[in-house]
């Protein structure tokens, strides 16, 4: 049968993809729909199709699936940040299992894949330590705030998002009711003129410290002695920043930032480390997940403290910390300069003696290193960003033969690729298990212990 746009149809959703959007066939044509779930039968509105699969629109539910859950956050559907907050968590969480284990069979060429049971939350809410809110005007005229609608820049005013901490919606009134107060003009993108674009907030859950930064198109914001006494009133609060960021186009934070009260971080722990985190520090969004992912990544590494172990992509140097109480050595690598000293830092800090950090790509450092002949590594780790490992590095640690490889990956389709590598290298994957960091959202992370073959050894 052919279809055609703005055609009506019903379909029942048997699947969902990456992006949380419900999968369902009628007569053999696969349609994509936003906002559907699995065991839904719907009705929707065909968008746009291609050769034998299309995009729908859905337009009503005509049997709510028994998964199906009323999202807590009125905006769930328009907003960018949740894809899967109608979906109930126990069928999210098996949801991310499958993806995960799906490419590591259809991208990784795994039979049979040694999976552990994915580790949830038991409250998969307000789970955020960061948030950043773009401030604007709306249709009238007003002050908003809130999150992006889904692939725009359009602000859905929302100063109660359920992932983040309750102290955001008081911050936030606090700081528009100031901006209303004495007329400063928020930023316009379009036209790349107005004064504030963005509210960053970080808070140490374990501290309860709070960090406000505002991202000004411009020197300095207007009676900022009185916002800093109304915001410095609020318990926690430990650091009140602007950040100066006159660039058009949509990075965030700008390179100067200037201290206005408190301290010019916060700090927080994941289990006994502490971490000083200021506004452009990388630092896990969800630090109680985060816990369980690197006792995991530990577990995996399966150290006996006579190791040697190289992390690559080591950000601040969490990981790098963490493991190296149980191991002879920890050699971190990371891109960010600021970063790499940040985990210099970090170690001192902590009174952690047996790491060393270097700042450059991991694909350049560690051939670099390899080529003097003098580095050996029992055990690597790697926790890259989405786009995966550089071939280079890959090549370079199968070269290097370290006993093990532990690979934290925030992707599962690149991280399915770069095992398929490792696997042709010698290796071969022992466990797997998942960890819901994101709950709500699509996006999941995935610790996998990998071996070298005993026929290598
Ligand atoms: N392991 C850390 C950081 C993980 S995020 C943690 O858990 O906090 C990935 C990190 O890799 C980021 O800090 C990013 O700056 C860094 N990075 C990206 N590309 C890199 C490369 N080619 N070489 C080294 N580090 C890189």
């Amino acid at each position: 049968m052919e279809f055609c746009k703005n055609q009506v149809v019903a379909v029942t959703i048997e699947d969902m993809g990456k992006d949380g959007e419900g999968i369902g066939k009628v007569d053999g044509f696969t349609l994509f729909i936003k906002d559907a779930v699995i065991g839904d039968t719907v009705q929707a509105r065909i968008m746009k199709t291609k050769n034998n699969y299309g995009y729908a629109r859905l337009t009503e539910i005509l049997t709510p699936s028994s998964h199906r859950v009323e999202p807590r956050c009125p905006f769930a559907r328009q907003c960018g940040g949740c894809q899967l907050q109608a979906l109930a968590y126990p069928q999210q969480l098996a949801f991310k299992e499958n993806m995960v284990r799906r490419n590591l069979e259809h991208i990784g060429g795994m039979q049979e894949v040694p999976m552990e049971s994915i580790i949830g939350m038991e409250e998969p809410f307000h789970y955020r330590n960061k948030a950043q809110f773009p401030i604007g005007l709306d249709k009238n005229g007003c002050i908003v705030t809130g999150f992006y609608a889904g692939r725009t820049h359009q602000i859905i005013a929302n100063r109660e998002c359920h992932l983040g901490v309750p102290q955001n919606r008081l911050i936030l009134d606090i700081v528009i009711h100031h901006m209303e107060k004495y007329h400063i003009a928020p930023y316009d993108e379009a036209r790349g003129k107005g004064l504030v674009r963005h509210l960053l907030i970080r808070y140490g859950f374990r501290t309860g410290e709070l960090l406000v930064c505002l991202i000004l198109n411009g020197k300095s914001f207007p009676h900022i002695e009185e916002l800093a006494e109304t915001l410095s009133r609020l318990p926690g609060m430990a650091s009140i920043m602007l950040n100066i960021n006159k660039r058009r186009g949509n990075t965030i934070l700008g390179e100067q930032t200037v201290l206005v009260w408190g301290k010019p971080y916060i700090t927080d722990y994941i289990q006994d480390l502490q971490f000083r985190i200021s506004p452009q520090s990388f630092f896990q969004v969800n630090p109680q997940q985060t816990e369980k992912m690197y006792a995991k990544a530990l577990e995996y590494a399966n150290l006996t403290g006579k190791e040697t172990v190289w992390d690559l992509y080591c950000g601040i140097g969490t990981i790098s910390l963490f493991l190296a109480r149980a191991a002879k050595k920890v050699c971190g690598v990371e891109i960010v300069p600021q970063a790499a000293k940040d985990a210099k830092r970090n170690a001192e800090l902590n009174g952690v003696k047996n790491v060393e950090f270097f700042a450059g790509k991991a694909e350049e450092i560690l051939p670099e290193k390899c080529q003097g002949g003098q580095v050996h590594a029992d055990v690597v780790v790697v926790d890259p960003p989405r786009k995966g490992c550089d071939k280079k590095l890959l090549d370079t640690v199968v070269r290097m033969g370290p006993q093990r490889v532990v690979y934290v990956s925030c992707d599962s389709a690149t991280l399915a690729r770069d095992v398929k590598y490792l696997r042709e290298g010698g290796y071969e994957v022992e466990k797997v298990c998942p960890i819901d960091n994101f709950p709500m959202t699509c996006h999941t992370e995935c610790v996998v212990s990998i071996q070298k073959n005993s026929a290598n050894i």
